[in-house]
């Protein structure tokens, strides 16, 4: 069997290391924001090109950290995009902020520049892109479509770390950016973490804040609402050991997907790849036979998952709001039907690689 992914197989050759990072955590006896964490968040900074970086809890919680930080608050209205699985969604309603969705583009299923400059109203304050299976949305439209209307521009960078677009990375296009290093992750911690970015100082101070009580100092609560969300020191050492095989395992997964996309099948539609701004974090197919083509590949012996089976409009949670149903979403509602993601990882063997291609070749079409 093909799995999806394996992250046995991910961490087995960095075990020693692994080891040695939690025994110094260990030996050191500081557990939560401390040297580790302060070391990974500048080691982040420095290699994305991120003004500052601060390590939090989880992906969800930083896109969340990130919108209070740069002032988001309820009754706010932010675009974003309905086929990213939720995570923006959620964090905007902890605040209390409005979702607006604006359609994706057919070319990268992306947030669409154009239908969210349709979107923008006298209420929106920001623009969340999530750089979808690692493929980076169109940051220079985005970017000019934000100055021009004073929005702030939000970068969801969960699937796209290390990805790069005209030399700079995901995470230095916004105003704001959230990272996750949830296990599956390209970065991946052994269990939960995030990290928000931002171009702003005071904003950083703010979010370092709300990351703690919101602490100015010890048992100084000055900002809220906050929480509690730390990264703590066990798995800022081990991201920092992984760290430095980052761009590796992303050109190996850049491989990958090349193997796939040269596979040419008339009921096939592969994914817009086109270099470094794509980190082959998923690689989905898109095809109008999507339950004959799982079926086939899974009598090949190869798993396959759907990224995401729901619009965030669709979701049980959803449906009874108006506000949600008002916009049609043409792309994305055609899309959510035809996706398929293949396994993409970086420990994926040549023959394993291989199988999937010939499978792909055989299927039927139907
Ligand atoms: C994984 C993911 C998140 C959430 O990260 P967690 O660490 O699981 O909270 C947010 N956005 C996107 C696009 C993701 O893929």
């Amino acid at each position: 069997m093909i799995a999806l992914n394996d992250l046995s197989r991910h961490v087995e050759p960095m075990r020693d290391d692994l080891l040695a990072a939690m025994t110094r955590v260990l030996d050191r006896g500081w557990f939560v924001l401390g040297p580790e964490l302060q070391a990974l968040e500048h080691e982040l900074a420095e290699r994305f090109g991120l003004k500052n970086a601060i390590g939090v809890a989880n992906g969800t919680d930083a896109i969340e950290l990130a919108l209070r930080g740069a002032g988001i608050v309820a009754g706010d209205e932010v675009i974003l995009a309905a086929n990213a699985g939720m995570y923006a969604a959620t964090a905007l309603s902890a605040i209390g902020a409005t979702p607006v969705y604006a359609d994706i583009s057919d070319h990268d299923l992306n947030l669409d520049p154009v239908a969210a400059a349709a979107a923008i109203t006298p209420h929106t304050r920001a623009i969340v892109a999530t750089h979808l299976y690692g493929r980076m949305a169109d940051m220079p439209a985005l970017r000019e479509l934000a100055d021009r209307h004073g929005l702030i521009l939000m970068e969801d960078c969960a699937q796209a770390i290390g990805a790069r677009l005209d030399g700079h990375h995901a995470g230095s296009w916004g105003d704001i950016a959230s990272f996750s290093f949830y296990p599956t992750k390209n970065l991946g911690a052994l269990g939960d973490a995030g990290l928000v970015a931002c171009r702003s100082t005071a904003v950083a101070e703010r979010v370092r804040r709300l990351r703690q009580y919101g602490w100015q100092a010890k048992y100084i609560v000055a900002d809220g609402p906050a929480r509690n969300s730390r990264l703590d020191e066990m798995q800022a050492a081990v991201l920092r050991v992984q760290l430095p095989m980052l761009e590796a395992w992303n050109t190996r997964r850049r491989a990958v997907a090349a193997r796939y996309a040269a596979v040419a099948h008339p009921e096939l539609r592969h994914p817009a790849t086109s270099g470094e701004d794509y980190v082959a974090h998923l690689y989905v197919v898109r095809t109008t036979q999507r339950d004959g083509l799982r079926a086939h590949l899974l009598a090949n012996g190869i798993c396959s998952d759907i990224h995401y089976p729901l619009l965030d409009t669709f979701q049980p949670v959803n449906r009874a709001q108006a506000t949600n149903a008002a916009r049609p979403l043409p792309v994305a509602e055609a899309t959510v039907g035809q996706i398929l993601s293949l396994p993409c990882y970086p420990e994926l063997s040549e023959p394993e690689v291989t199988a999937v291609c010939k499978a792909l070749t055989a299927w039927s079409g139907r």
